[in-house]
């Protein structure tokens, strides 16, 4: 399958894997990943979130329910939330999740934005969960016509190491681990450029402290509510 399709599957396993309650996907695009994963039975809450609103409107009519979803009303509810908003700001709506994705966001933020993205996933959503994929620039020159970047909207691409250290800072400061893999093997005898796609998975070390009363918490909301739907 193509990568695309192996990164969506990639979060589809772990979903099934570690049974998360409540998803976000940061950087949720035409909602292709959400779509796949309102029909993973563990999930209850849904939410996504896209600076670019027509995208995210594209396709939003395939996250409401179905006619079966009416006949046979199952035992679990789910609610599917899209927001308007950027990574950069903190919203309340996005506390309380066990699980966020950000699969070929981050080479996509500018330089002010990046510097704040660490401190909204895991300072302020502080999930127990976070995945983050992005291209790994090592594997480039085995792509027929890729000059500088993949996408003429890449802000930079990051090598492994590159990755891994930017990765490793994040967790170390606000107390996860993090475990990397990757998606898109290299053809044989150039193994050493490490997969097309780098995952890093994060784990939130410390326990939810459940309804977290910290002041810091109180923010103001940031995103604006696109779409709502419950089964
Ligand atoms: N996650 C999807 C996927 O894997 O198919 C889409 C990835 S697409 C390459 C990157 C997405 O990030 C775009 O939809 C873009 O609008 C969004 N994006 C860029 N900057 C953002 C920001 N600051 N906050 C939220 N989303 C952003």
């Amino acid at each position: 399958p193509p990568l695309y399709k192996q990164r969506y599957q990639f979060i589809k396993d772990l979903v099934i894997k570690y049974k998360p309650k409540k998803v976000a996907d940061l950087g949720c695009a035409d909602c292709t990943l959400l779509w796949m994963l309102k029909f993973c039975k563990c999930i209850e809450v849904l939410a996504g979130l896209d600076i670019r609103e027509n995208v995210m409107k594209e396709k939003m009519h395939m996250l409401s329910p179905l006619p079966a979803d009416y006949l046979q009303p199952s035992e679990r509810s789910l609610t599917v939330t899209l927001h308007h908003g950027s990574v950069a700001h903190k919203d309340p709506c996005m506390l309380g999740f066990d699980l966020v994705t950000c699969i070929e966001l981050v080479e996509h933020l500018e330089t002010a934005e990046l510097e704040k993205f660490p401190e909204v996933v895991f300072g302020f959503m502080a999930p127990a969960m976070v995945v983050i994929s992005t291209p790994n620039s090592e594997f480039n020159p085995l792509l027929p016509g890729v000059t500088l970047f993949r996408h003429s909207d890449h802000k930079f691409e990051w090598d492994r190491a590159q990755f891994q250290s930017w990765a490793v800072a994040a967790a170390t400061r606000y107390d996860y681990t993090v475990e990397f893999t990757g998606l898109g093997t290299p053809p044989p005898g150039t193994e050493n450029v490490g997969f097309c796609t780098q995952i890093g998975v994060f784990v939130r070390k410390y326990p939810k402290n459940g309804e977290t009363i910290n002041s810091e918490k109180h923010t103001e909301h940031a995103y604006k509510t696109v779409n709502f739907c419950c089964f």
